[in-house]
């Protein structure tokens, strides 16, 4: 059996306990995983480095697949976040984000299955904000029609493989008529010229949030640029039990970095109540990857058995505070390897 090397940033805050479980469920499950460790963030700034390393980067780029924790960026001026630069560094553009209902979590709905994906390099996270005058700032929304087209296909592509019904764009054209207008154009091209077998489907941002939160069953494949992906992702987190049940993948051509949509949540950091599911998901969607990317099915396997295990200790109702139970970062990774059909 080979084993794939992988980059692993445990990163800070929650970061070091959450990734911590996760291995300890990888090992269980005998992946074929083999890490590789390294910084960014406060972590790389406590030790003298830049808050993203040119050694991490450079570690991603080589070895092709990361698992990150999340990592603060300080606030203040000087330091751009470590996440926007590593996606823009490694032209990680599709951000993707499946949401979905789980046994034993209740929430509102039952029926929540879709998937978000995200442009995850220009928009409003251009990072090109100007002081106009003594009154005025401002800040730059950059839409290209490479970038656009980039990941309407890479959406479509995904909903394609993954036989998934339709996909819905969330936009606001009817003001931004530029920006998101060439964001929509890109959309209907790829959608007319590639691929018509997909459903297609366009709401405008404020009603598409009402229509989420009414009914989120009638949505599949979500389809948004930066900004709107970042809130809606939080808001559809909400609609399956919150940030500690939504895993995500940064995807580019070469390079996939792997994590939780969740921050460092200083507020319960170093107490062991953090929920290592979201960052679990995480490592299950990258072991998907390199199956599909490197043909290893031994990797599908393992994330399959995995998935099994955690689906079964939620519905035997093996939760952290965050769903309602009482279960610890490391009892309830222990209440999955329990689960695990070896
Ligand atoms: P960022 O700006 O990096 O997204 P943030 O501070 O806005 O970070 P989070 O760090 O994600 O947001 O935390 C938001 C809330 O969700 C906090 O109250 C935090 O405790 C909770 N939270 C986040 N992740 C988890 C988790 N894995 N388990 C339990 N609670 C979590």
């Amino acid at each position: 059996m080979s084993t794939h090397r992988a980059v692993l940033i445990p990163g800070d805050g929650i970061g070091p306990e959450v990734t911590g479980a996760v291995l300890r469920v990888l090992q269980a499950a005998g992946a074929p995983l083999e890490w590789e460790e390294h910084v960014a963030g406060v972590t790389a700034l406590e030790r003298g480095e830049d808050v993203l390393p040119e050694e991490t980067v450079d570690a991603i780029r080589r070895l092709g697949v990361a698992l990150k924790g999340p990592c603060t960026t300080p606030v203040g001026e000087g330091f751009t976040s470590v996440n926007v630069q590593l996606r823009k560094r490694l032209n990680l553009y599709a951000a993707v984000r499946p949401v979905r209902s789980l046994d034993g979590v209740k929430t509102r709905f039952e029926d929540v299955d879709l998937v978000i994906i995200r442009e995850n390099t220009e928009g409003l996270y251009s990072g090109v904000e100007n002081q106009v005058t003594d009154d005025v700032v401002m800040s730059m929304k950059v839409a290209t029609e490479t970038a656009c087209t980039r990941i309407a296909r890479w959406a479509f592509r995904y909903a394609t493989r993954r036989d998934r019904k339709k996909i819905t764009v969330f936009h606001k054209a009817n003001i931004m008529k530029v920006t998101d207008g060439l964001f929509l154009r890109c959309a209907r091209e790829i959608h007319k010229a590639e691929y018509p077998n997909i459903e297609y489907d366009e709401v405008i941002i404020d009603a598409g949030c009402m229509k989420l939160v009414q009914n989120p069953g009638q949505f599949d494949v979500l389809l948004l640029e930066n900004l709107y992906g970042d809130v809606v992702s939080d808001l559809c987190a909400g609609l399956v039990g919150g940030l500690g049940v939504v895993p995500g993948a940064n995807i580019g051509e070469e390079q996939a970095v792997f994590e939780a949509v969740h921050g460092s949540a200083p507020d319960i950091a170093g107490q062991g109540v953090a929920n290592p599911l979201a960052l679990l998901m995480s490592a299950v969607m990258l072991l998907n990857y390199l199956a599909e990317t490197r043909g290893d099915d031994v990797c599908r396997e393992v994330a399959g058995r995995i998935r099994v295990a955690y689906d079964r200790a939620l519905a035997d109702g093996a939760k952290t505070r965050d769903l309602g139970g009482e279960l610890g970062t490391d009892t309830f990774a222990d209440a999955i390897i329990e689960r695990l059909d070896n």
